[in-house]
């Protein structure tokens, strides 16, 4: 009978970690850590210029999420450059890194402009590849094809925000794009060979838990390499705010140990071959309406999920199902 290090030596990402990790996936591509910098390019957003609508997403702050290094008035490249230092006092030995168009919707401007700043990015000795965060109806097949390009050189991944997977969902959060545009986009990105990834959110008004479970079933078999998770965080001066104030049993904001089994729950039933990039997200407190989980850091959360589910031996994927 197979005893517990049995089971661990055999998960099908090939190592030891209860769940798909980023560093283990890009530790089998470079053979070491690689670090992400962060890019504000200065672009905005069709959901808060108009062409789809002018609030936003609900939930949505880009302020709360830039590292300190990261502004529009300078260049690609001095970005790089402050980043990797910012890096280089955490992570002195990283030698490569990956340049993260981060802020707003980075492909929302025409390809000419798109490609100088790609070009810039990839200029820099210490850049591998790009990450591309924007949203599924900013993209079409000419800059796919342009980064399809790129990408026989160096790595590349667009990453989209998706948020939920019920159109419902998306229309209270006022996305003013539906799944099926996250679906058509993880579609042409697929068949260019690009790496795709994708951000959900959970606790999203009006959802259950049985909701969000549901969803791991349906990520499961989009042609996803990657997956960001947050938790619902209600952020100060945001519409989520004030409808939060309206009515908060709407929201689901999850307590520590209710995410903890949840998160969990969720792993056990999405696919495997999905790398799992993060399972909470970071908002500095200041920020922050709903009540942060003790100062609990990303990289302790991790530690604390990885410990439970050794404690319940259990592991991402143990009831996927394929072909359901
Ligand atoms: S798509 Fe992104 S940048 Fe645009 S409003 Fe929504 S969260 Fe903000």
């Amino acid at each position: 009978m197979a005893g517990k290090s049995d089971i661990r030596r055999n998960f099908p990402w090939g190592h030891s970690r209860r769940f798909n990790t980023y560093s283990g996936y890009f530790r089998k591509i470079y053979g070491e850590r690689i670090q992400k910098v962060s890019i504000d390019a200065g672009f905005t957003c069709p959901n808060r210029d108009g062409t789809k609508g002018t609030g936003g997403c609900i939930f949505c702050d880009s302020k709360a999420f830039n590292p300190s290094y990261c502004r529009p008035e300078k260049s690609v490249r001095q970005q790089i450059e402050e980043g990797i230092l910012f890096h280089k006092k955490r992570y002195p030995g990283v030698k490569s890194y990956l340049a993260y168009f981060q802020t707003y919707s980075n492909t929302y401007a025409p390809l000419e402009k798109l490609a100088l700043l790609w070009q810039e990015a990839l200029s820099h000795p210490a850049v591998a590849g790009l990450i591309i965060g924007t949203r599924p109806d900013c993209i079409d097949r000419e800059k796919i094809l342009y980064l399809k390009d790129l990408s026989t050189r160096h790595y590349v991944s667009v990453e989209y925000g998706i948020e939920s997977c019920y159109n419902r969902t998306l229309m209270r959060i006022n996305r003013c794009h539906t799944f099926e545009d996250a679906v058509e986009a993880l579609k042409i990105t697929e068949e260019a060979g690009l790496n795709a990834g994708a951000h959900f959110i959970f606790g999203l008004p009006g959802e259950t838990i049985d909701d969000m479970l549901q969803e791991a079933r349906i990520i499961s078999h989009l042609p996803l390499k990657t997956v960001k998770f947050h938790q619902m965080q209600i952020i100060k001066d945001t519409v989520a705010e004030k409808q939060y104030l309206e009515n908060p049993s709407d929201f689901k904001i999850f307590e520590w140990d209710e995410y903890l089994d949840f998160i969990i729950r969720f792993l056990e039933r999405l696919n495997p071959a999905i790398v799992v990039e993060r399972l909470t997200g970071e908002v500095p407190p200041m920020y922050l309406f709903s009540q942060p989980w003790d100062k609990k850091r990303s990289d302790q959360i991790v530690s604390l999920v990885e410990k439970r589910m050794e404690e319940l031996d259990t592991w991402q994927g143990r009831y996927y199902v394929d072909n359901e």
